[in-house]
């Protein structure tokens, strides 16, 4: 099937959100001011998805740790986080930083994760954005413009290239805990004035031993906590709200 697009700038898409950053952009973002999140999520690796698969670059995105005696992968996403508008989103609905914005704020709507399918309806763009006589987007599920085709593989290269940084992150700062994959973040708040510090590799010293970092998974729902126990990793139940982003109710 082929989707056709193209932007009403109607700026619905720049609000409410928590915007994926390469950790470059993050910096930027911090540098004005801005506030930068870690949402953070884990899984049991018994085994590396075949090179090429989907899930194979969900895998290399991620770090190894332990949760007790399971090896887990780590997985970090930076995000500009705010609610409402958009601190660039000028008033008539342009960008105000176009030249320097995100790059996932160039990729939209097209999906950055090989997993993801567009599904227009799930977009906040207006069915006028979609009309048969815009752009080819997309062609059997595969991007149209080669330009978004670079663009997303320049996306996705960075998220692989800032693993280690995410990870010597995570251990300056003390951060041990994740959500179970998929079941949502657990979130963590970086002020402005300390994301240069902690993703400088100045500072950084070699990551010995990180395989066997320890970490515990965070989770809100009791089905989880049974088979996280039942499996010996090291788990802790927690509450949606300021530091946990569960995409289900809490049940325990
Ligand atoms: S940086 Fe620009 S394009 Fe990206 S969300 Fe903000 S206003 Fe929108
Ligand atoms: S929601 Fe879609 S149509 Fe509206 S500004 Fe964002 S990309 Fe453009």
């Amino acid at each position: 099937m082929d989707i056709h697009f193209d932007c009403t700038q109607c700026g619905r898409c720049c609000h409410n959100l928590k915007l994926p950053l390469s950790v470059d952009e993050a910096k930027r973002w911090a540098k004005n001011g801005h506030e930068v999140q870690l949402l953070i999520e884990a899984t049991p690796a018994y085994e590396v998805p075949e090179r090429g698969s989907p899930e194979r670059y969900r895998f290399d995105r991620s770090f190894p740790a332990m949760s007790g005696s399971v090896p887990i992968r780590v997985s970090v996403i930076v995000v500009a986080a705010f609610e409402g508008a958009c601190p660039h989103l000028l008033q008539d609905m342009r960008c105000g930083a176009y030249e320097t914005r995100p790059t996932v704020c160039r990729i939209y709507p097209a999906e950055v994760s090989p997993r993801a399918q567009l599904v227009p309806a799930q977009k906040a763009c207006p069915p006028g954005a979609w009309l048969p006589d815009q752009p080819l987007l997309l062609s059997d599920g595969v991007i149209a413009d080669n330009e978004l085709s670079l663009l997303i593989d320049a996306h996705r290269a960075a998220s692989l290239a800032d693993v280690e940084l995410k990870q010597q992150a995570c251990r300056s700062l003390g951060i041990a805990s994740a959500a179970f994959a998929n079941e949502g973040y657990a979130l963590f708040s970086l002020l402005p004035d300390i994301v240069d510090e902690v993703f400088a590799n100045r500072l950084l010293a070699p990551l010995e031993d990180a395989e066997a970092a320890q970490w515990q998974f965070v989770t809100n729902r009791q089905p989880t906590l049974i088979m996280l126990e039942t499996v010996e990793a090291t788990s802790k139940v927690i509450s949606r709200g300021d530091t946990y982003i569960g995409f289900f109710e809490d049940d325990i």
